[in-house]
């Protein structure tokens, strides 16, 4: 595996690769890695020649009072899980190599971003568009992983490509969670232990929504209140959201049908937990 640190480096390695008519399978993330995203890794290793892993806290996608300074990180631990997974080329560019001078341009994101994550972090898509424009165009990956437990970013970036004509397929993959079924996150271990605990009523209650749909609930009223029950009786957390959409569209239904999406946010001491279950409802 090879850790690179510079775009011009990036590029010029990719370029080698597209010469020999190599695939390039492409896993963006912000570090501290685990099973989530070594699953994407794995998938991205299954389906192409050449698999590229991107480490980068990127500045640009979080708010003035969110947890930048405080995001875990581990490069070390992370090179060796990647060397372990089998990754060809580790990107780790500094902050001052992504944006040596202030932007001239920026990304901005007009659709699929008045609800969810978009209304409660302005401008984290933003950040998000740009950095992954960029990337894109430093790794030119024939096929790009992201994960579904950030539903809406998938959202965001299958428009990003379409738009800007991206020559990239993305692939999302599903949500991996812990055995009590919390879905795994790097922000995890920023959770007091008590929270932790607690945390886990974030998927129950997702389950318990779904449940009361399979017995023929439809009303999204309902369910979010029931949600929102479970949530606050069973935890100390601060309900940032709890929401459903049609899924990809996001768009607010009273009476549900279709592929949906039920999705949440719920804000613990130190970090923010988001979670999501998209289910299918045939009529
Ligand atoms: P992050 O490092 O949190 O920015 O995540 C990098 C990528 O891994 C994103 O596409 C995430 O959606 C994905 N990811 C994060 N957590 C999980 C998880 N529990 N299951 C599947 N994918 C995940």
């Amino acid at each position: 595996m090879k850790v690179v640190t510079t775009i011009k480096e990036m590029q010029a390695e990719m370029l080698v690769q597209k010469k020999q008519g190599k695939s390039i399978g492409f896993v963006p993330t912000m570090g501290f890695l685990h099973e989530g995203h070594l699953t994407l890794i794995n998938r991205a290793r299954q389906e192409n020649d050449i698999v590229v892993l991107s480490i980068f806290v990127n500045p640009l996608q979080f708010g003035p009072k969110e947890d930048f300074s405080t995001y875990p990180r581990d490069f070390e631990r992370d090179r060796a899980l990647a060397e372990s997974e089998d990754v060809d080329f580790l990107f780790f560019p500094s902050v001052a190599e992504m944006y040596p001078h202030p932007s001239s341009v920026k990304v901005v994101v007009q659709d699929r971003t008045d609800v969810l994550c978009g209304k409660s972090r302005p401008g984290h898509f933003d950040g998000v568009a740009t950095v992954i424009t960029k990337l894109f165009n430093i790794v030119m990956p024939t096929r790009a992983y992201f994960g579904i437990k950030d539903a809406q970013q998938v959202a965001v970036i299958e428009g990003l490509v379409t738009d800007f004509n991206f020559p990239v397929q993305l692939i999302a993959v599903d949500i991996v969670r812990e055995n009590d079924g919390l879905a795994k996150s790097s922000r995890n271990v920023n959770l007091f232990p008590d929270e932790r605990q607690q945390a886990t009523i974030l998927y129950k209650s997702l389950l318990a929504a779904k449940d009361a749909i399979t017995q023929g609930e439809r009303n999204s009223f309902t369910l979010i209140h029931l949600i929102k029950e479970m949530i606050t009786s069973e935890s100390d957390g601060e309900i940032d959201y709890v929401e459903i959409f049609s899924y990809p569209e996001l768009i607010t239904m009273e009476e549900l049908n279709g592929r949906i999406i039920i999705a949440l946010a719920v804000k613990f001491t130190k970090v923010r937990l988001i979670d999501n279950l998209i289910i299918d409802i045939e009529e």
